[in-house]
């Protein structure tokens, strides 16, 4: 990717809306700017002050004019991408915003790339890359707890936890470069006699990190449910009350699966992401429609499952449903309670809940959405505090992790001190990966790849 270009794209989604903004961004982002839009107050944007806004008029490359338009000028250090930036507000409407992109582009400016922009601040050290991936999470938060760990990861949370690994790790292969240059000093003075107890404290946060890795899933993409029981236990009626439940459905989403399409619902403050392969709603007896082993499949990789019971039909024999949940966040159903006051036995363990509700009459389930909160344990996830990986990121940290182990195993088996420190080096660059101080191209396309045009 060439950085000495100057790239222009529209940064504000497509449709109608109060304002559209084209962002360009490069050394020659006023010069271009200038030569499509006129200050009223006679101003070139080019000898502006940072954060200065200006009103005027744009107009493309014969003078017509295009919109009234605000131009906000960013300095080159003080502004995302680390360039000089011009920001043109035009009126929100797709024509009116492309219009001004393509003067800006007859103009001079390059097209950019997708997540061009937040790629340059990366390069140009304004962010890296955990906290430019986390501009994508805070794009596509669907709820508080979301884009709190957003937020927290943009402020460098992942970072900052990495780092004192790393610290960790550094003084671990200091100490080992120490001990071979000077390999008769006493253990004391070398540190060598610490050395196992810096691993097992790396090793042991690069656990916990790893660990907190579903927990961060669930809260970006919502927690995996699936619901399954007999048939006309109610398992639409309640797919139909949850995706109405407050009149704030997101739209499908593409599945993290390749053959998946997910409703993700917003539910009682926890977001569901129900899955809609066919035969969810139908999904009936489960051993009959679509054999256990799918089933188990489809439970295995669950966060949550709502069994669906119909409280009326007291003769329904659920062990063999219950045999195949054993063990995954549970919340069992008992359907109809407008019907059949069927008392459910109550709380079996934490891993499993037990609610009456109607689906028909909304009754009850306010009550299934506190069980959720309890199985899945998000009642008590604070996405501001906790440091939450993504996939290439936890990717990572599983490599460091590993040569920290190797590390430890080969310093408790005797294996030369040069050994353990080849291996700490390792753990040292799975985790400058993590974050992005040693990262292929490679890794870095594909990261940015995931953005979208604008950002
Ligand atoms: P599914 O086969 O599990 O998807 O079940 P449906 O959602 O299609 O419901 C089966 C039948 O039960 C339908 O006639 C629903 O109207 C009825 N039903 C579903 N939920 C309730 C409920 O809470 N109370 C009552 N009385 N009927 C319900």
């Amino acid at each position: 990717m060439n950085t000495d270009t100057t790239i222009a794209a529209i940064s504000t989604p497509t449709g109608e809306g109060g304002i559209g903004v084209v962002r360009i961004s490069g050394s020659n982002a006023a010069d271009i700017a200038d030569s499509i839009f006129t200050a009223a107050s006679g101003k070139r944007l080019k000898g502006s002050v940072g954060y200065s806004a200006h009103f005027g008029t744009l107009h493309d490359k014969s003078g017509d004019t295009i919109d009234q338009c605000i131009a906000l000028v960013f300095k080159a250090h003080k502004s995302y991408t680390g360039e000089d930036i011009v920001e043109l507000s035009v009126h929100g409407g797709d024509y009116v915003v492309r219009a001004a992109l393509r003067a800006a582009i007859d103009a001079g400016a390059v097209p950019a790339e997708r997540g061009e922009f937040t790629r340059r601040a990366f390069l140009n050290g304004k962010l890296d890359l955990s906290e430019a991936e986390a501009v994508m999470d805070i794009i596509s938060a669907s709820d508080r707890q979301a884009l709190s760990a957003g937020l927290a990861a943009l402020g460098g949370a992942v970072s900052e936890k990495c780092g004192r690994i790393r610290d960790e790790l550094k003084f671990a292969a200091a100490t080992v470069a120490a001990f071979s240059d000077f390999p008769d000093e006493e253990p004391e003075f070398s540190g060598i006699d610490k050395l196992g107890e810096l691993l097992e404290n790396a090793a042991c946060r690069l656990g916990t990190l790893i660990s907190d890795y579903d927990t961060g899933r669930m809260i970006k993409n919502g927690i995996n449910t699936v619901i399954i029981g007999p048939p006309n236990a109610g398992k639409s009626t309640l797919m139909n009350r949850l995706t109405g439940y407050d009149r704030s459905i997101v739209t499908p989403v593409a599945g993290t699966t390749r053959d998946t399409v997910e409703e993700t619902v917003s539910f009682g403050g926890v977001t569901l992401r129900l899955c809609d392969t066919a035969g969810l709603h139908d999904t009936a007896d489960p051993v009959e429609k679509i054999g256990v082993e799918r089933t188990k499949e489809r439970i295995a990789s669950a966060d949550l499952v709502i069994v669906l019971l119909d409280g009326s039909d007291a003769s329904y024999d659920s062990s063999e449903i219950m045999r195949l949940v054993c063990g995954k966040p549970t919340v069992v159903v008992y359907n109809k309670s407008d019907i059949a006051a069927y008392e459910p036995e109550g709380i079996k363990d934490e891993r499993q809940f037990t609610v009456s509700v109607s689906a028909k009459t909304g009754d009850g389930i306010e009550r299934l959405a506190d069980a959720i909160k309890e199985v899945t344990a998000a009642e008590h996830i604070d996405g501001s505090s906790a440091v939450y990986l993504n996939e290439r990121q936890r990717d990572c940290a599983v490599r460091a992790e590993r040569s920290v182990k190797e590390a430890l195993s080969a310093l408790e088996s005797g294996i030369t001190v040069d050994a353990v420190g080849v291996l700490i080096d390792e753990a040292l660059s799975a985790l400058y990966e993590l974050t992005g101080e040693r990262v292929t191209v490679e890794v870095t396309n594909e990261v940015f790849s995931k953005f979208c045009v604008g950002k």
